[in-house]
């Protein structure tokens, strides 16, 4: 655990009975103002001053009466959780370590590129799905992130990047539910923080910009689509069940050929006919990089509008497996291009501050008290890990 985060706990906790307005999707903050009395109008002012300004007091707010601010005061709160700790990556990348209780810190990440700054946030303490090449999944699971919470990573990075001033350039464009958590499983406080970054009186990001990662929580994909029209991406890392149970355990549940039927349907609902799903393939050294698994991914995502994202696995302490060789690599994707299809290569980035992808741990005070089970199994190295199903579901 990160002594510094786990100092205190107090700070992030709301205050008895006050209401915090920081994660309320707009419907929800215009029923907070109906309910005190106040005009929907004040919903979309008091939006504007936490979201597009960054303002967590009340007495800020100049265009809301000093009577209207007061009884603010009385009811309510906008508290975003504590920095712990904020490190830049020679590469740019920025990583800020964020406490949300009880000892428990999330990351998130800002990956600034050429055309675009990502900012990969958060849905959950740990993970409750247990992939078994994932650094959050070996923490085990303590519970979901409140809608605060959620949107409060995007508050304090566009906060902090504000501050820089427009010639320091770092400015979040798009948002990835790629940290640690399963969004899905934590559905309705996800809903609302995406409603808010699409929201224009929030941060006005295009639905091609906000981008949902599931490794296949097939019910709740199905009532995504008739809530949001975010972009979706998949994570897929095998062609056929065989594998997927190992890698993914939830594919147990949820095999490939319903996960991709349900992926098919989300699309189907969307109004843009051009829209594609990303499938993410995190490739291991050994375990699911050959050429009959970049042959076999070709067929059966052929009739899948999709663009696959080829992710380097990135290592970590209580893992076995290894990054892919280059030679690898460079044979998957150029297989599945010839096969037809659009293919990226996510470049490692942050790596020197852990902020790559799957190396976002924080602390988790595991209610799953599996990370004591991978402290122990860790004993027996080299040995076959034993495949678990999913809790949680
Ligand atoms: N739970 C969601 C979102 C968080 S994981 C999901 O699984 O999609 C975000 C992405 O990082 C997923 O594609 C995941 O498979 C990938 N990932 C996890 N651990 C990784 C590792 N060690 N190396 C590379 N990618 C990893
Ligand atoms: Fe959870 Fe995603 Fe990690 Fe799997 S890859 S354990 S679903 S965070």
């Amino acid at each position: 655990m990160t002594a510094a985060c786990a100092e205190t706990t107090a700070a992030v906790e709301p205050q008895e009975g006050k209401i915090n307005l920081l994660g309320l999707s707009a419907e929800k903050l215009t029923r907070f103002f109906a309910d005190i009395g106040e005009k929907p109008f004040r919903a979309t002012q008091v939006l504007k001053w936490i979201h597009q300004m960054g303002v967590d007091d009340f007495d800020e707010m100049t265009n809301l009466s000093k009577g209207l601010r007061e009884k603010l005061k009385v009811a309510a709160e906008i508290k975003a959780p504590e920095v712990v700790s904020y490190h830049d990556s020679a590469d740019g990348t920025s990583k800020w370590l964020i406490r949300v209780s009880d000892g428990n810190c999330i990351e998130t990440v800002f990956i600034p590129e050429k055309d675009r700054g990502t900012l990969c946030i958060s849905s959950q303490i740990g993970c409750s799905l247990d992939c078994s090449f994932c650094a959050t999944g070996k923490q085990g699971f303590n519970r979901d992130l409140t809608a605060a919470e959620i949107i409060g990573q995007l508050w304090i990075a566009a906060k902090a990047f504000d501050s820089l001033g427009a010639k320091a350039n770092r400015v979040v464009s798009n948002v990835v539910m790629m940290g640690m958590g399963e969004p899905l499983l934590n559905f309705d406080n996800v809903v609302d923080a995406m409603g808010l970054m699409l929201n224009d009186n929030a941060y006005g990001l295009s639905k091609r910009r906000v981008t949902l990662s599931t490794s296949g929580v097939v019910p709740m994909l199905d009532q995504l689509a008739d809530v949001s029209d975010v972009s979706l991406a998949i994570s897929l890392h095998a062609p056929n069940d065989e594998l997927r149970n190992e890698l993914v355990p939830i594919n147990k549940k949820y095999p490939i050929a319903t996960l991709l039927a349900s992926a098919r349907r989300y699309l189907d609902k969307m109004p843009d006919v051009r829209r594609k799903i990303t499938v993410e393939y995190t490739l291991i050294d050994k375990v699911n990089d050959r050429d009959e698994h970049a042959r076999e991914l070709a067929v059966l995502l052929s009739d899948i509008p999709c663009k696959i994202n080829l992710i380097p696995f990135n290592p970590f302490d209580q893992s076995d497996y290894k990054r892919v060789t280059n030679t690898a690599l460079n044979r998957f994707r150029d297989i599945l291009h010839r096969a037809g299809h659009t293919v990226t290569v996510r470049t490692t980035r942050g790596d020197d501050i852990a902020a790559a992808c799957g190396q976002l741990a924080g602390t988790v005070n595991d209610k799953t008290r599996r990370s004591e089970r991978y402290e122990h199994q860790s004993e027996y190295k080299n040995q076959e890990r034993p495949v678990k199903f999913v809790n949680g579901q």
